[in-house]
């Protein structure tokens, strides 16, 4: 694929894939973490893989790390939106800090990313954004709340995004993927590991996963890869469930 693929999250779970992803494919890798651990390992693992350490939450640090990727690596062709965070609990007792941070990573993490890079691919008429958000910004859940309504932020604004940027040629495209067995979904697990995720519980109106499996994060990633790619030239502003079905969107 065209240019550098700039992802960010890539330290752990999903970002990584996509990241290694990329890679294997043959296009090189803008790593973006707030942790400087993992995309430093990532980077020495695979050719092709550069890390850079910025907190997506940060203005100044994103304008700073999309700029230096740029004059480092090249024009960025590819935007993948792969950073969030997920603080659980139930609204009536919810903090303000953590309602706050939800939003400032999950909302605006993918607003300062799509701004600053996407007037560079506008200049250039050329480039494509993904964002990968969750099933979550489609239904409710409890204890979910502040995720939820922070993801379906970033599903809305990146579709409409993708209205602003078509005249320029540049799609924008949402990932929203079900439990995927990365560290933040681990965290979620009682000592049962995932079987309760994908029985799921009436009592707590989860359906479950028909498919009866989580996803790895390598199924997100292809379906990243797929939208950033030109097999998906015609598709814009589209929203694309990878959830085994756990949302029964079919
Ligand atoms: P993860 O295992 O927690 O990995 C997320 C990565 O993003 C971590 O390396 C994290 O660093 C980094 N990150 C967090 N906040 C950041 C910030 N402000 N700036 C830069 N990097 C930051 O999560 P994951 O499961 O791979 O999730 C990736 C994306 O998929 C998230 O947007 C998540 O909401 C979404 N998603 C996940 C699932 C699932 O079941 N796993 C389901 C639906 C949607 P730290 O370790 O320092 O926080």
């Amino acid at each position: 694929m065209a240019g550098i693929a700039l992802v960010t999250g890539a330290g752990q779970g999903i970002g990584r894939a996509v990241a290694v992803a990329f890679a294997a494919e043959g296009t090189r890798v803008a790593a973006v973490d707030r942790d400087a651990k993992g995309i430093k390992r990532l980077a020495a693992e695979h050719e092709g893989i550069c890390a850079y350490v910025a907190d997506v939450s940060r203005v100044a640090q994103v304008e700073a790390v999309v700029a230096a990727v740029e004059a480092q690596l090249g024009p960025i062709g590819i935007l993948a939106n792969v950073a969030g965070i997920l603080r659980t609990g139930p609204v009536l007792s919810f903090s303000d800090q953590d309602w706050a941070d939800t939003f400032a990573v999950n909302a605006g993490g993918v607003f300062h990313l799509s701004r600053a890079v996407g007037a560079r691919m506008a200049n250039r008429r050329s480039g494509v954004i993904v964002t990968v958000s969750s099933n979550a910004a489609g239904i409710p859940r409890a204890g979910m709340a502040a995720y939820a309504a922070s993801k379906a932020a970033a599903t809305m604004f990146t579709k409409s995004l993708g209205l602003e940027l078509a005249p320029y040629g540049i799609r924008c495209n949402v990932v929203a993927p079900g439990s995927t067995d990365t560290p933040m979904q681990r965290a979620l697990w009682s000592e049962d590991g995932p079987a309760a995720v994908i029985a799921g519980d009436p009592a707590g109106y989860r359906t479950g996963i028909p498919l009866g499996r989580l996803a790895e994060p390598e199924d997100i990633a292809d379906a990243v890869l797929f939208l950033a790619s030109d097999r998906a030239r015609h598709i814009t502003m589209h929203d694309l469930y990878v959830d085994g079905g756990a949302t029964l969107r079919g």
